[in-house]
């Protein structure tokens, strides 16, 4: 054997190795002989750098330090889970989904492990990337930090796909998370407070060094790609099992809601056996051509429902009520509660949502209050505990006037929450409004965080959004903080949100109820500001899924004299308040007032490039068939129920290239 063939050798059997050890639950050498294979194995490569490899065994241990992790955009978006907490929530969702696919629906049920998501993308058997999952569109890039992690596999076994993504869970078993807390409280240092939190940290950490001494594992749970020739999910599972990735072996096939339900009942109490926490089941269409038909909403995939573990519960006291001001001028009260631990995190304050919410649970100071955490970040209160109120308890006088500005707030007909009607002049709405406009998924201006937004409205620098195209760099240097580079990035930022494409700046200007998806309906729509300005109730009502509040929301915002200014004042700096050229050429009217239901497999373009041509062309796209759509194009594999369905109403069934050569 020559050196090369000697490292590669050893390199292949530290794997198998650390494979039985980690993956397996079952090593085949003691630790010491491993150890000084690992030795060997150091000082060949030290000798022989030219047989570098990045995958190499001997790069687990860590110790490269990452400054900055480089933001990848997802090829594949991470979507979130739909939420259901009954049996009922499953049967509407199940009668849901029986209308979208024919056939019968199996389900795999899976466990919801409670970590921080990756994605991983292997190419040619080799991890090439780990990317965290971010806000769902981009996250970061850790493959230095995740390689050191033990059951990451870094060249796969078997037949796998030439390359692929697949998706787990990075988890920190209670057994290491204890140890290393053990450890911080000998050494002084506070503990970690839940393992899901410091999962996720351990990710983001510089030194992968570090990483490596934490105990963290992943679990696989999904592959993405569609050129992988598997049809199931279950398949998915044991493909990646087979590939060399730790997939746990609790994921069951069921063919009803009621098998479901089985397995959700069992685990709410086998769980508490687990070496990692988990935080409900994931319940998956088995059927990947039917995921595929069911597709995704804008926050999830139709196909999945997480149903979660019944939340925890603890008692404590309430101690006071703030109430803070939004963007939008909406009063929320909050509960400033005795701290008390809850699921593995200290609990002190807890959201109150309205004054209907405070009347109903007849909330008081003083009382003894039950809270709960579900899914959300913010605990809430469910009930209060009577048998504990003092006598001398008064129930809750809501606030009549701003925290803020002192302004007497109103609360119109219809809606929970009150408002702070003094738009220009209530601080935390002024610096709301802005931090909105500069929001990632609005301007996303680099360089300019929250804090500087209010410590330039504070320094009066800027009361608008508009004002931030007059900022010299000399205004911001003398803020706290704030460096001669960091000054320069912050004025290119804001210059850089001059290319922000119209339909975003839409959604950044904070009309109230235009969200991201409405500001694109209407960016489209009336293609320019001005258009829109102009638009009177009636036609805002006529434009496609735009009802009465949010048609008064628009017309209300463009009659407000000092919008109209800073709108006018936007339009000034260059700020894009129009559709592009570029845009506008590639959309027609050719389809006007044609509904479109899509179905099955296509060749020249995918699933999403046709819906996204029905609408350029302005047609609709709607996902079930009915007396009102106009054509059903039909891909490969589609159902045949969905064709009946279509020649009963007759509705004219058209291929893709029928559909194509509609739009030339
Ligand atoms: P949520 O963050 O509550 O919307 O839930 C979605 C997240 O659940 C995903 O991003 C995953 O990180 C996580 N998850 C945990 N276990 C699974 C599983 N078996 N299948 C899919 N997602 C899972
Ligand atoms: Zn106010």
């Amino acid at each position: 054997m020559n050196i090369k063939e000697q490292i590669e050798a050893l390199r292949e059997e530290l794997r198998q190795h650390n494979y039985n050890y980690y993956t397996l639950d079952n090593p085949t050498i003691s630790d010491y002989e491993f150890d000084m294979k690992l030795k060997d194995l150091q000082e060949l490569e030290a000798k022989h750098p030219e047989f570098y490899d990045a995958n190499s065994p001997t790069l687990r241990v860590g110790g490269e330090v990452t400054k900055n992790f480089e933001t990848i955009v997802h090829e594949n978006r991470m979507y979130s889970l739909d939420n259901s907490y009954s049996k009922e929530d499953l049967l509407d969702w199940e009668k849901r989904i029986k209308k979208l696919v024919d056939g019968d629906i199996q389900y795999t049920c899976e466990l919801k492990y409670d970590g921080a998501s990756i994605s991983l993308t292997y190419e040619n058997g080799e991890l090439l990337r780990a990317v965290t999952r971010g806000d769902g569109f981009q996250g970061d890039n850790v493959t230095t930090n995740i390689k050191t992690i033990k059951t990451v596999p870094l060249k796969l076994k078997g037949n796998y796909p030439e390359k692929f993504d697949i998706r787990g869970e990075i988890v920190l078993p209670f057994e290491g998370f204890n140890k290393m807390n053990e450890e911080r409280i000998a050494a002084g240092e506070e503990p970690y407070r839940n393992p899901r939190n410091t999962a996720s940290g351990s990710l983001k950490l510089q030194d992968s060094a570090e990483t490596a001494k934490r105990p963290l594992e992943c679990l696989l749970y999904s592959i993405e790609g569609r050129n992988t020739g598997i049809e199931t999910q279950f398949e998915n599972l044991e493909k990646a099992r087979a590939w060399g990735f730790k997939v746990p072996s609790d994921a069951k096939l069921s063919n009803s809601i009621d098998e479901v339900l089985e397995f959700v009942n069992y685990w709410d109490t086998a769980r508490h056996d687990l070496p990692y926490e988990t935080d409900g089941v994931v319940i998956k269409v088995n059927s990947l051509y039917q995921q595929q038909e069911l597709g995704y909403t804008a926050k999830a995939p139709r196909w999945a429902m997480a149903y979660k573990f019944k939340a925890e519960q603890v008692s404590t006291k309430l101690n006071s009520i703030s109430y803070q001001v939004g963007r939008t001028g909406a009063i929320t009260p909050v509960a400033n509660l005795e701290p008390v631990e809850l699921a593995g995190t200290i609990v002190k304050r807890a959201s109150l949502h309205n004054a209907d919410q405070i009347e109903k649970l007849d909330i008081r100071v003083n009382d003894e209050v039950f809270v709960e955490k579900g899914g959300e970040i913010i605990p809430k209160i469910i009930a209060v505990d009577l048998s504990k109120r003092p006598e001398d308890s008064e129930p809750t006088q809501y606030i009549t006037h701003c925290p803020e500005c002192k302004t007497e707030l109103v609360r119109t007909e219809g809606d929970a929450k009150h408002y702070c009607p003094n738009y220009n002049g209530c601080n935390p709405q002024v610096i709301g409004r802005i931090q909105h406009y500069i929001s990632r998924k609005a301007m996303d201006i680099e360089g300019l965080g929250g804090e500087t937004v209010a410590l330039l409205v504070n320094a009066r620098l800027i009361s608008n959004y508009s004002d931030l195209y007059e900022l010299k760099k000399e205004d911001v240097l003398p803020l706290e903080r704030m460096a001669e580079k960091s000054a320069d990035n912050l004025i290119a930022g804001i210059e850089a949100s001059k290319q922000i494409p119209f339909e975003r700046v839409l959604y950044a200007i904070g009309i109230r109820f235009v969200g991201e998806t409405v500001a694109k309906k209407l960016a489209k729509h009336y293609k320019s500001i001005d258009a829109l300005s102009f638009a009177s109730i009636e036609d805002l009502i006529s434009v496609d899924e735009i009802g009465e509040k949010i048609a008064e929301s628009v017309v209300e915002f463009f009659s407000s004299k000092e919008n109209y200014e800073v709108v006018n004042r936007l339009k000034s700096f260059g700020v894009q308040l129009e559709l592009s050229a570029e845009v506008l050429a590639n959309q027609t009217n050719k389809l006007e007032g044609s509904v479109f239901v899509v179905s099955g497999v296509f060749t020249q373009v995918s699933r999403n490039e046709l819906k996204k041509l029905i609408e350029d062309n302005g047609g609709k796209v709607s996902s079930s068939i009915s007396s009102k759509t106009s054509y059903l194009v039909a891909g490969d594999k589609m159902g045949p129920s969905k064709r009946a369905k279509a020649e009963s109403l007759s509705i004219a069934i058209i291929t893709e290239q029928d559909f194509l050569n509609m739009i030339i």
